[in-house]
C-alpha cells in the first residue's frame, strides 16, 4: 500500500505543526482549519478507515479518546467535537484513519 500523507508527515518527509505525540499517535494542526482549533489525531498504525478497525485495535481507539481529553486540558478548552469521516461516502479524503478535534465555535 502506498504511504499516506500522514505517514509521510510522521516520517518527517512533509512538514506539519505538531501539537502532541506519543508512541501510538501524532496530533497535528489541520492545514485547512474549519474552526479556531482544528487538530487531527492520527494513529501511527496506518489503518485505512474505521471499517478496518479490528478488536485488537480497540485499545488504540480508546487511547484516541484519552488524547482528546489531554488536548482539551492542555489547550484549556471547555468543549470540543471529535469526528471521524469514514469512507468516500462519509467525506473521508485521506485513507489513514484520523479523528478531527474541533473547538472554539462560540468565539
Ligand atoms: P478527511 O476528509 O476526514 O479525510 O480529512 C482529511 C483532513 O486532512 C482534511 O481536513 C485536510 O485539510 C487535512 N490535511 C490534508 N493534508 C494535510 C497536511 N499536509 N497537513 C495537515 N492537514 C492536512
Amino acid at each position: 500500500m502506498e504511504k499516506s500523507i500522514f505517514t509521510r508527515i510522521m516520517e518527517g518527509e512533509i512538514p506539519a505543526k505538531v501539537e502532541y505525540e506519543d508512541e501510538q499517535v501524532i496530533v497535528i494542526h489541520d492545514i485547512a482549519p474549519k474552526a479556531r482549533v482544528h487538530l487531527l489525531i492520527i494513529p501511527r498504525k496506518p489503518i485505512a478507515t474505521l471499517m478496518d478497525v479490528t478488536p485488537e485495535d480497540l485499545p488504540l481507539i480508546g487511547h484516541i479518546h484519552q488524547v482528546a481529553q489531554t488536548l482539551a486540558k492542555k489547550l484549556e478548552l471547555p468543549g470540543f467535537r471529535l469526528i471521524n469521516n469514514c469512507g468516500k461516502e462519509g467525506g473521508q479524503e485521506v485513507f489513514h484513519i484520523h479523528y478531527h478535534f474541533l473547538a472554539g465555535f462560540t468565539e
